[in-house]
């Protein structure tokens, strides 16, 4: 018997891999499941039909714990939450919402935002600017051309993200020691983007990385120390023996298993300037936004440092996280007590995340 590709089977489907993978993927991911119980009075039955499909699915809940033994990164996947189907809508409002706010000062970027102290780094798609209130002591906007920011294509991703590290290069040269890059984009409110014309985020830091890059770092580090293995390689290798993997050219990429929230993607390659890579976080989320129906979205580059550190970062890739936030539309927000400080609790099945992003063509 066939054991169905869904994440509440996580146990059974890990059991079934070949030897090698199965060892593999306990020796990095800790899962268990339970199930939760409950007893609705009669009154609630037909709100809980409607709402979920039937009682028995809300009577016995299937929850499914994977814990990242190497990153201790964890999250709940719960099987009711995750069976209700993915909403790939279209929301007209949210568009005449977008185009309303045309004419900003990013639509006008050379007289509407401050450059840099060593200017701006103008690319084919995008122009950078100075951030008004910096996160650090470099924070640069990368502030695209087009106002829509979900019209987005892998030419012009890879536009964004040129034009970013080269924003970073700019950056080195006026201050040697600010070596430590970081490339983020929150897209509209949800994601923390204060404003809706497409833009993404640099910054550069000294001394060490920010906690979370050297956080991974460590535990990468610790893990080849421990099994003489590129810890990047085989959580890549877990993914594509469950089928979580995305075909695409040059890099991998796959649907977590551990994700920090909705639908989280991790693309690993080798260079961040290597533009197949930044053409495939623009195919991914040209597929997140086209056929999973995601608005708000953030993405985050982590980078080895441009200069030479005490720190060992041999080995170490450069990794790209995506996240889905949510419905612009919902007014609750996605992260509570549990994802600030327990687990995350995830809807989405990475299962078919990844069916739904490999069947659409990436390019
Ligand atoms: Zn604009």
């Amino acid at each position: 018997m066939t054991v169905e590709r869904e994440i509440t089977n996580l146990e059974a489907l890990i059991s079934d891999l070949s030897p090698e993978d199965r060892a593999l993927a306990g020796r990095i991911f800790d899962v268990s499941t339970t199930t939760g119980r409950l007893e609705p009075p009669e009154a609630m039955h037909a709100w809980i039909e409607k709402s979920f499909g039937s009682v028995d699915q809300v009577t016995a809940q299937r929850i499914v714990k994977v814990t990242n033994r190497i990153t201790l990164e964890g999250t709940l996947f719960n099987e009711l939450r995750a069976s209700r189907p993915l909403d790939t809508g279209v929301s007209l409002d949210l568009d005449r919402e977008i185009a309303a706010t045309e004419g900003d000062p990013f639509c006008h970027p050379r007289d509407g935002t401050p450059a840099d102290v060593f200017g701006r780094v103008e690319g084919e798609h995008a122009t950078t600017a100075s951030n008004v209130a910096k996160y650090d002591g470099f924070h640069g906007v990368i502030v695209f051309d087009d106002h829509n920011p979900l019209h987005l294509t892998p030419e012009k991703v890879a536009g964004y993200v040129s034009v970013g590290l080269e924003w970073g290069q700019k950056v080195l040269e006026a201050d040697p020691e600010a070596r430590y890059p970081f490339l983020m984009w929150n897209c509209l409110w949800r994601a923390g983007g204060s404003i809706i014309h497409g833009h993404a985020q640099v910054t550069a830091t000294r001394d060490s990385h920010y906690p979370k890059v050297e956080r991974l770092r460590r535990n990468a580090s610790a893990y080849k120390r421990e099994y003489g293995s590129d810890y990047f390689g085989d959580l890549a290798r877990v993914h594509h023996a469950l089928d979580l993997s995305i075909p695409l050219e040059d890099v991998q990429a796959f649907a977590s298993l551990s994700p920090l929230k909705e639908k989280e993607l991790l693309v690993i390659g080798d260079d961040p300037e290597d533009a197949s890579l930044s053409r495939a976080v623009g195919a991914l989320l040209q597929g997140y936004v086209r056929d999973l129906g995601v608005r708000a979205f953030n993405v985050a580059f982590y980078m080895p440092p441009l200069g030479p550190t005490q720190e060992d970062w041999s080995g170490f890739p450069t990794v790209v996280y995506i996240v889905d936030r949510g419905d612009p539309a919902n007014r609750t927000s996605d992260i509570g007590a549990m994802e600030l400080y327990a687990a995350s609790v995830v809807a989405s099945d990475p299962f078919a995340v990844a069916r739904a992003l490999a069947g659409s063509p990436h390019g």
